[in-house]
C-alpha cells in the first residue's frame, strides 16, 4: 500500500504527466543567407548589451533552430563569433533560480536563491549600473516580465526576497536606472512630481521622440507580466527605444550598459509548452538581431546573449518524420549548463568555461572598468 501513495504524492510535488509529454514540432525551412560576425578590431568597449532569455538552455536554442529553418539556419547570435559555456550553481544549491542568477550576472557574487543584489549574509552588493553611474554611464532595464521581476530588479534592488515587488518598485524609482520598460503596474504607486520618473502605462507613448526628451523614463504595460494576445509591446519595440533613449542620452557621457531580457522563454519552459517558447524566442531573436545591427554600425559596443538557466528539461529526440520529438522531462529549472554568445569589442573575453558570476567581471573588463574616470553624466 505504501508505494502506490508515495507515487502519488511525487506526482502532486512534480507534476508527473500521464504520457512522455513528447511534443512534434515541424522542421523549417526558412534557410536565409546569413554572414559569420568577425572578432571586433577595438579591445575596449564603450556600450554594453546583455540579453537575457531567461529559462534558455542549450536545447531551447537548438529547438528553435530547427523550427525557424533548420539544422542550417542561423539564428542572430549563432553569427556571433565568441562563444562560451557558463555553469549557474546558487550560493546554496546546484539549482538556481533567476534572482540568484541575476545577482551574480550583476554584482560578482553568488547569492541565495530569492535574493537580489545582497548576499547569503544579506549585505549589499552594488550592481553594474550603479558602479557605471559613479563613470558616467547611463543603464537601460528592458523585460517582458513585470520590470520589477528577478531578472532586471538584480540590476537595482538590494532586498532578501525577489517577491516583495511593491518594495523593489520603490528601489526602481529611486535607482539609477535611466530607462525601464517592461511591465508591473500592480507594483507601483506614483504621484508625478519634479523628482519621479516621466511614467507611461500605454504602448503608443512608447515613441522615441517623446521619450528621448526625458530624464529619466519608467514603461509599465501590463499590470504583471506581458500577455501578447493584449497587444502589449514586444520586447524588440521596447529594445529599439531603450536603445534609442540610452544612444541619445550617452552622447556627451562614458557609454551606457542595457538589459533586455526575453522573460517568458522561462515561463513556456515550466509550462511544458513548446509553441509558447518558439512565440517568445522568435522576439527574441529578432530583438538581438537589431541590437546586432546597431552594433555592427556602433563597432564600440559589445553585446552579450546567456540565460540564467535552462528550464524544463527539454530533450530533442530523434526525428519522427520531419518533426522533431521535442520532450520537456521536468516543470522546474533544470541544471545544464548554458551557453553565452560575444559580439565586438572585448568579446574574447567570453570564451571558455565560465562562472555566471565571471560575466560581471569580464563585462568590467570589457569596459575597462579600472582606468575609468569619474564622472557623473548629467545632460
Ligand atoms: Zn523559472
Amino acid at each position: 500500500m505504501k508505494k502506490p501513495l508515495l507515487i502519488f504524492c511525487a506526482c502532486l510535488l512534480f507534476a508527473c504527466g500521464s504520457g512522455d509529454n513528447i511534443e512534434l514540432v515541424a522542421i523549417g525551412s526558412d534557410t536565409q543567407p546569413s554572414t559569420a560576425l568577425q572578432k571586433a578590431s577595438k579591445s575596449k568597449a564603450k556600450n554594453v548589451i546583455l540579453f537575457i532569455g531567461d529559462g534558455m538552455g542549450p536545447n531551447q536554442v537548438a529547438l528553435a533552430k530547427f523550427a525557424t529553418g533548420g539544422p542550417d539556419h542561423r539564428l542572430s547570435f549563432e553569427n556571433f563569433p565568441i562563444t562560451g559555456i557558463v555553469y549557474n550553481h546558487s550560493a546554496d544549491s546546484l539549482y538556481t533560480d533567476s534572482a540568484a542568477s541575476a545577482t551574480a550576472w550583476a554584482t560578482g557574487v553568488k547569492t541565495i536563491n530569492r535574493y537580489l543584489a545582497v548576499d547569503a549574509e544579506k549585505k549589499f552588493l552594488p550592481t553594474i549600473p550603479e558602479l557605471l553611474s559613479t563613470k558616467g554611464f547611463k543603464s537601460g532595464l528592458v523585460a517582458t516580465s513585470s520590470i520589477t521581476h528577478a531578472t532586471p530588479a538584480a540590476f537595482y534592488a538590494h532586498i532578501d526576497s525577489r517577491y516583495k515587488e511593491k518594495e523593489i518598485a520603490k528601489m526602481l524609482l529611486d535607482s539609477d536606472i535611466d530607462i525601464a520598460l517592461g511591465g508591473g503596474q500592480e507594483f507601483f504607486n506614483v504621484t508625478p512630481s519634479a523628482d519621479t520618473p516621466f511614467m507611461i502605462y500605454d504602448k503608443k507613448l512608447l515613441d522615441k521622440d517623446l521619450l528621448n526628451s526625458k530624464q529619466q523614463v519608467i514603461g509599465l504595460f501590463a499590470e504583471d507580466g506581458f500577455d501578447r494576445r493584449l497587444g502589449t509591446p514586444t520586447q524588440l519595440e521596447m529594445t529599439q527605444v531603450a536603445l534609442n533613449f540610452l544612444e541619445n542620452k550617452s552622447q556627451n557621457c562614458a557609454g551606457f550598459f542595457l538589459m533586455s531580457e526575453g522573460s517568458q522563454i522561462d515561463w513556456a519552459g515550466h509550462d511544458n509548452n513548446t509553441q509558447y517558447m518558439l512565440v517568445e524566442f522568435a522576439d527574441f531573436d529578432a530583438t538581438v538581431q537589431a541590437a546586432t545591427d546597431f552594433a555592427i554600425e556602433n563597432q564600440d559596443t559589445l553585446i552579450l546573449v546567456t540565460a540564467d538557466h535552462a528550464t524544463g528539461g527539454l530533450v530533442l529526440q530523434r526525428p519522427k518524420g520531419s518533426n522533431v520529438r521535442a520532450q520537456w522531462t521536468t516543470g522546474s529549472h533544470d541544471l545544464s549548463p548554458i551557453n553565452i554568445y560575444a559580439y565586438g569589442p572585448g568579446s574574447e573575453l567570453f570564451s571558455g568555461v565560465m562562472d555566471n558570476t565571471e560575466i560581471f567581471e569580464r563585462i568590467l573588463q570589457a569596459l575597462d572598468y579600472e582606468n575609468l574616470d569619474s564622472s557623473n553624466c548629467s545632460n
